[in-house]
């Protein structure tokens, strides 16, 4: 194990798995003029007198039934990009270490790291949609890092870099408090620069995509998209403890996306789709079973396309007995029987369907190219091969109306999925669809939206009647949850009946406390000790 102690040129932090009850706080005085606080209401539990995400209730749950709270967080499973920083940085010769979880009860692994030492920290912004977890994690360093530089990139700060002009930018960068902001959407280039000019104190002002604080004053310095090739920046996962890898890791084998479903700025923002070649990926994946990992959660949006790539990386996984467990996004409406077969035999455990609606105009509207009939084909094939399905809908999408979403309601208990997210439409305003506002009526961005047929609060009722009434399904959302936890918590003795008797008594607490007034919840809570009772 390369563990480099003293002085370091960079620590990169994984997440700031911040107080799910103080966001939920801070969103309810904006409950009557948008929905984020209707989709805070769908993510936790109001229990005595504080908000609890999914996996806070389960951690709650396991404390009724056993005394102990196991602090279980689907955060502590490897950041991917983070790895991936680190690993970027160390192959450029840099001293860099991972510091891949912190929470305001777990602060000594960085606190430590900053006691011995280190010319910089980066910030990676992969799961955050406000500021709030950076400005917490800039004044932890502040206070414990000696002159530590403080560098901030990812997919949040490159929207707050695009989004805004600069003197916007300016106002917003300055209240977030770093000291560099990297704009690009890939940038570990950039960083790698970066670092080397904080460890020689030079100047940041030949190094493009940078906006930076000097004297109080923000610079910036040109853009110049970088295009870094995905087979030679494979990570090295000798640089982890396998510790920290072992069981579960994240994997990408491809960056961006061919599709542009008109609700999703992703493939413009991550630019072209480039595909890992499928040796380079079997490599890797026998790397990380020689070093213990038994779980691999692919976050490719599009896994399964093209399907020949696909299915030759699966037979490769069979014929190599790989014998591990993985779980993916996955478009069932591009998959044959073989691939099926395929999935089933490589040790597939679950599978994400972004399948959106039930209804096929609005489909046509999403710009999906798929078909509701494929679509409950594939769900039937999964299911047929014990395949975990967790589906996604989006409720409120232009066009929707009480037709449309009386079909989505039904496609949900006609396929029965094992489980299903019904999320409340964000209208983002860099999106496709908005070329087409007018033709919609759509009015507003955000949570907070009408159009022609529908708007947000009519949304938010429907999220909420499915919640309680969808019978052949268990409604979970995604706030550190979701599918990808599945191997974490499995791996942390839930096995996946619990997993779903977990689900069938949250639904109940949620939906319980959706008039947003403290209820007694005494009886639900003995259902969820229950749960988790230990075996006799
Ligand atoms: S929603 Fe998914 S499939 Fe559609 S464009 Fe975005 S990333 Fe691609």
């Amino acid at each position: 194990l390369a563990d480099v102690r003293g002085e370091l040129d960079c620590i990169v932090i994984g997440y700031n798995d911040r107080e799910f009850d103080t966001f939920a706080r801070e969103q309810k005085p904006l409950a009557r003029a948008s929905g984020a606080y209707q989709e805070v209401k769908t993510n936790s539990v109001l229990l005595h007198g504080r908000r609890l995400t999914y996996m806070d209730l389960m951690n709650h749950g396991i404390k009724l039934a056993t005394g102990t709270d196991p602090r279980l967080s689907v955060f502590r499973t490897p950041s991917l990009g983070a790895c991936y920083l680190t690993s970027f940085l160390r192959r450029k010769g840099h001293r860099a270490e991972l510091v891949n979880y912190f929470s305001r009860h777990e602060t000594d692994e960085l606190k430590d790291r900053l006691k011995d030492g280190a010319k910089s920290v980066a910030i990676t912004t992969t799961y955050y949609v406000d500021n709030a977890p950076i400005i917490e994690l800039v004044k932890f360093i502040r206070e414990h890092g000696k002159g530590t530089k403080i560098i901030v990139g990812g997919p949040h700060a490159f929207n707050l870099c695009n989004d805004y002009d600069a003197s916007m930018q300016n106002r917003v960068l300055k209240s977030v408090g770093a000291d560099i902001y990297v704009f690009d959407s890939q940038g570990e280039a950039t960083l790698s620069k970066v670092v080397s000019a904080v460890v020689e104190d030079a100047d940041l002002s030949r190094i493009p995509n940078l906006i930076y604080r000097v004297d109080g004053e923000m610079c910036r310095t040109p853009r110049e998209v970088e295009n870094n090739g995905l087979d030679e920046n494979v990570i090295d996962w000798s640089v982890f403890d396998p510790k920290l890898i072992s069981p579960t890791v994240y994997m990408r084998t491809a960056r961006s996306c061919p599709f542009a479903c008109s609700f999703c700025n992703y493939p413009t923002m991550a630019g072209e789709h480039v595909l890992s070649s499928v040796e380079v990926i079997i490599r890797e994946l026998t790397d990380l079973r020689e070093r213990g990992v038994k779980n691999v959660v692919f976050i490719d949006d599009t896994f399964n396309v093209p399907l020949p790539r696909f299915k030759k990386l699966l037979r490769e996984m069979v014929a190599r007995k790989l014998d591990m467990n993985w779980i993916s996004f996955f478009r069932c409406s591009n998959a044959d029987d073989e691939a099926f077969d395929l999935m089933k035999d490589s040790g597939c455990l679950g599978v994400f369907l972004g399948i959106e609606s039930g209804d096929q105009t609005i489909l046509n509207h999403m710009a999906k190219f798929a078909r509701t009939d494929k679509y409950k084909e594939g769900i039937t094939k999964l299911k047929e091969r014990g395949i975990v399905t967790w589906a996604s809908f989006i409720i409120g999408f232009p066009g929707e109306n009480q037709e449309t979403v009386t079909n989505t309601f039904n496609f949900i208990e006609d396929t029965g999925p094992t489980f299903f997210n019904p999320q409340l439409y964000y209208h983002d305003q860099r999106s496709p669809i908005h070329l087409q506002a007018e033709k919609f009526g759509i009015k507003g961005g955000g949570y907070s939206w009408t159009h022609n047929s529908m708007g947000w609060r009519d949304a938010a009722t429907w999220v909420e009647k499915m919640f309680k009434d969808v019978k052949s399904s268990i409604p979970l959302t995604l706030y550190g949850f979701s599918i990808w936890s599945f191997p974490y918590l499995i791996s942390q003795g839930i096995s996946m009946d619990k997993i779903r008797a977990f689900g069938e008594v949250a639904r109940d607490m949620i939906t319980a406390g959706f008039p947003d007034a403290p209820v007694d919840l005494s009886a639900h809570e003995a259902r969820l000790a229950a749960v988790f009772a230990p075996r006799a």
